[in-house]
């Protein structure tokens, strides 16, 4: 046998540790829906519908196909049409700007602050007078509560308020943080979730939700998640699409809830003791005072012409590291036609050189964040 030095690579996101964790509950739910046959608006759905709205404090939650399809179907209920203007962040997922030409509209690309890295609110106004320039209505703002911290919602609210425009939470990263002690899910107009595999809440496949207070909205998307049916499925009152949550997921998901909010406190001891390892020789993650983070990635920011070197050292040591991104939405080739708050958007594009994420999920033991603490201190020489 040959002896290598190379140490066991260490997972990015640790599914497996999760499974374990919840034991054979959760199989045994996935084969209670089996036995049902009840695959589609099983109890089941209702059932997490009624505790995400209780654990998120908003009126209503609806499930949903994925986290991109509650922000469509957000849109479409609102009746987005073309000439319309859509504000989203240049730095986050591209699902979030992705739905806005679905219905014919244009997204308007705003700044992030390179401290949060959330939507620049004074970026979001020239973004406004931008949109009225060129002649389209402003009528949504889409803050993206990005890694699991929510957008300085004191000054987004206002604005939009201001202006005349909902508020759309894309909380998909940030399900279960706080703004001034309330969750996401209960700030804005309406919220968008995901439950894909590796966001803090995330099911065994596809999934999402949407979290509203408003009770005609629901009727509205109810229809849409529904082919756009009236009194029953075979009324055709609005053009709709297939954007339910299925059965299993919505199993899997009540297990998963109800170990969430111990998995947030692991979260939030896992950032802290990366705080204290990295703090002195990266730019750590900056949480608003008035915020707590889910920390759906714990992500530094460091000098430019760092990153890469520092990321094939890590994966050398069996360090798996990510970056979030590598190239702002008005840089993207689908994107680059659409309308920019000003003519370049430094802050995202100041982050999508410098930043890089590290391991983080709530069964990171000591030894093992230890092992990614002395990696990165000594990739930097420090
Ligand atoms: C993951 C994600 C989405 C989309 O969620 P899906 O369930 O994968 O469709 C939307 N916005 C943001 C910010 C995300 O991170």
């Amino acid at each position: 046998m040959t002896t290598s030095s190379a140490p066991a690579p260490i997972p990015f996101i640790d599914l497996a540790a999760q499974r374990a964790r919840l034991g054979p509950r959760v199989d045994e739910v996935v084969l209670e829906v089996l036995q049902s046959c009840r695959f589609i608006q099983g109890p089941q759905v209702l059932e997490l519908e009624e505790k995400l709205a209780k654990f998120a404090g908003s009126r209503f939650a609806l499930g949903c196909s994925s986290g991109t399809d509650a922000l469509a179907l957000l849109l479409a209920a609102w009746g987005v049409k073309p000439g319309d203007a859509v504000f989203c962040p240049a730095f986050t997922f591209c699902a979030t700007a992705e739905v806005v030409p679905w219905v014919g509209a244009t997204p308007v690309f705003v700044d992030v602050k390179t401290d949060t890295f959330n939507m620049d609110p004074e970026s979001l106004e020239a973004a406004i007078e931008t949109a009225r320039a060129q002649g389209l209505e402003p009528k949504v703002v889409i803050p993206v509560d990005l890694f699991g911290q929510p957008a300085d919602y004191d000054a987004i609210l206002p604005i939009a308020e201001k202006h005349g425009l909902k508020v759309l939470c894309d909380t998909a990263q940030g399900f279960g943080g706080t703004w001034n002690n309330r969750r996401t899910g209960s700030i804005g107009d309406a919220t968008a979730t995901s439950f894909f595999p590796a966001k803090p809440l995330g099911g065994y496949g596809d999934g999402g939700a949407i979290f509203t207070d408003d009770e005609e909205l629901v009727g509205i998307l109810k229809s849409l998640r529904e082919h756009g049916q009236g009194v029953d499925r075979y009324q055709n009152v609005r053009i709709g699409m297939t954007a339910r949550l299925d059965t299993i997921q919505a199993a899997v998901l009540l297990e998963k809830l109800a170990i969430f909010e111990e998995e947030i406190a692991a979260r939030e001891r896992i950032a802290r003791r990366y705080h204290e390892g990295l703090g002195d020789v990266a730019q750590v993650p900056v949480v608003d005072p008035r915020a707590t983070s889910v920390w759906a990635q714990y992500t530094i920011k460091l000098p430019a012409g760092v990153r890469d070197d520092l990321a094939t050292a890590l994966a050398a040591e069996g360090v798996p590291t990510a970056v979030y991104y590598r190239q702002p939405m008005h840089h993207q080739p689908a994107y680059a036609e659409f309308p920019t708050a000003t003519p370049s958007l430094k802050g995202a594009e100041e982050l999508c050189a410098q930043v890089i994420s590290l391991p983080m999920h709530a069964y990171l033991d000591e030894p093992t964040q230890d092992r990614v603490i002395a990696a990165v201190r000594k990739a930097l020489g420090k």
